[in-house]
């Protein structure tokens, strides 16, 4: 065991909560006689484990013990016990998400999925790969190109790992083109809260029979299965692909281009960004964003050839200048692999350059015709209660990330000082953000998530007849709710 000061004596439960079992000696001891050495229940150790990327320190809760299983048979007896005996499990993957999902909200077990690591397989003949869930982004990109494929799902942060990609059902940029990680899931492994394990999909393409499970693990965000392995269709690698940045003078033209642009090519991505976000992003990574103005499309495009790209570059040029760009000639063209980096970590940066002063990013997603109507609400809202509401994101799909911040911004730097009153600001602030995209028959979220953060929208967003069916599937798979318990929904047997 990493430590032994403290397993089996922290972590009670507070009283009021639903009674689940405290983690006692026994509980120790049984997961010790499954994992061996790989749990602790160190407080310091905790720290890493109480939540994720969320800000929001209320939102932080220290689990009783982590446990860090080496393959599916030890989740599967460590699930067995933990329904015997009552005791919460939170999945964890890379602790990336920004909506509170694996936070251990009663304590219990944290299960961390870091030491299921391995890419089992790259099937060059079927075009994909077999993981286990705790392959992270970054490791399972470099395999991915080393066998010439490509995997377009881009999430920002490298660090995740595929369960926990498929748990959220990420996207990010990418997805205009080639959808988020639902299109790429083609069988899972999964082991059910009371210890089966299951699999579902394989290595086929079409699957017509019967109801899809898979589809319903993927987005669940840890509630009904802990995912342990995946296979992942691959996509052959674009021959060609460019970077377009085009500035303008306002947000407005730069939005109301995109339809057009839709309308007539299909690019791989197509960002927003205000220019606001660029200087301390600049500032952050020591780099320089390649031209200037009051906003920015990003627009990256692939194809099969250099001719096609070009080709294609030139048709959304074209229609960038009908939008009241300056001059073509201002549009910057990323046509190397360094320059196309180069701009790519800037934008993904973005986040990291306001993290400091980020209360909370937002993940709502409109119809994307609508996205300039719920930008200039997101301004109107920032004027009235005078706080600083930085936006960016995925223009085409709609998917508008607004951080709500607790600083301001001078002179292109985060403010050292706080924002007078952010604390009373932000809960209307926030309210408003969503209700202005209800009315624009938009969605809470388009890929972070629901987890802890955003329960208090569902209800708003989803009708009640369908989070009644979402209840009933949760306590079909999970009855005695230990499982990610307190999330997506609070069902009968939570608070
Ligand atoms: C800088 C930055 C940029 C980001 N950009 C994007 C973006 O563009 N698009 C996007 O979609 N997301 C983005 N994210 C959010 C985040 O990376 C994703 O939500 C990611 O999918 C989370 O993966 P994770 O492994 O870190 O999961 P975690 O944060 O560890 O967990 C997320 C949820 O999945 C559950 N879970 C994790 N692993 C498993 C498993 N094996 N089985 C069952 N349940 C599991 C957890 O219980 C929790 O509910 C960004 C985050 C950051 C910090």
């Amino acid at each position: 065991m990493e430590s032994e000061t403290s397993c089996g004596v922290i972590g009670a439960l507070t009283p009021g909560r639903k009674m689940y079992k405290k983690v006692d000696r026994e509980v120790i001891k049984g997961l010790e006689e499954i994992v061996g050495e790989s749990l602790f229940c160190d407080p310091e150790k905790m720290y890493d484990y109480m939540g994720d990327e969320y800000a929001d320190p209320s939102m932080k809760k220290t689990p009783e013990v982590v446990v860090k299983p080496k393959n599916t048979e030890q989740i599967a007896a460590i699930l067995k016990l933990t329904n015997r005996e009552n005791i919460p499990v939170t999945p964890r993957g890379g602790g990336t998400g920004l909506c509170g999902g694996c936070v251990p909200l009663y304590g219990g077990i944290v299960l961390s999925l870091e030491n299921m690591n391995k890419i089992l397989e790259i099937d060059k003949k079927n075009m994909l790969a077999v993981v286990e869930a705790g392959v992270t982004l970054s490791d399972f990109y470099a395999e991915v190109e080393k066998a010439n494929f490509f995997f377009p799902p881009h999430p920002g942060e490298e660090g995740a790992q595929i369960g926990g990609l498929i748990s959220t059902n990420a996207s990010g940029s990418r997805a205009v083109k080639y959808g988020g990680i639902r299109n790429y899931v083609r069988g899972l492994e999964v082991v059910l809260p009371q210890g089966e394990i299951i699999n579902m999909g394989g290595k086929f393409i079409k699957n017509s029979t019967g109801y899809s499970l898979l589809n319903l693990l993927v987005g669940s965000e840890g509630t009904l299965g802990i995912i342990t392995k995946a296979i992942i269709s691959l996509l052959p690698k674009s021959p060609a692909m460019y970077t377009l940045i085009v500035p303008y003078d306002s947000l407005d033209d730069a939005i109301m281009s995109v339809p057009e642009i839709r309308n007539k090519v299909l690019p791989m991505a197509v960002e927003f960004i205000e220019s606001d976000v660029i200087p301390p992003t600049e500032d952050l990574l020591n780099k320089k964003w390649p031209c200037k103005g009051r906003a920015y499309l990003m627009i990256i495009v692939d194809g099969v050839s250099e001719e096609e790209v070009l080709g294609t570059s030139e048709t959304i040029a074209n229609i960038c200048q009908k939008h009241n760009i300056r001059s073509i000639d201002d549009i910057v063209i990323a046509d190397t692999e360094e320059r196309q980096r180069n701009v790519l970590e800037i934008r993904s940066n973005i986040y990291s350059a306001l993290k400091r002063g980020t209360i909370e990013i937002l993940d709502i997603t409109v119809p994307p015709a609508v996205i300039g109507d719920y930008v200039a609400k997101v301004h109107e809202i920032s004027k009235k209660y005078d706080i600083w509401l930085p936006t960016y994101g995925h223009a085409a799909d709609g998917n508008v990330h607004t951080h709500l911040m607790k600083v301001g911004i001078k002179d292109g730097k985060l403010d050292e000082e706080e924002t007078e009153g952010w604390r009373d600001k932000y809960p209307p602030a926030r309210r408003e953000l969503h209700m202005e995209a209800k009315k624009l028959e938009g969605i809470v979220s388009g890929e972070h998530g629901i987890g802890l953060s955003k329960m208090e929208y569902l209800p708003i967003f989803v009708d009640r007849a369908q989070i009644e069916l979402m209840k009933g599937i949760k306590e079909l798979f999970d009855p005695n709710n230990i499982l990610n318990p307190g999330k997506i929904f609070e069902v009968k047997n939570s608070l």
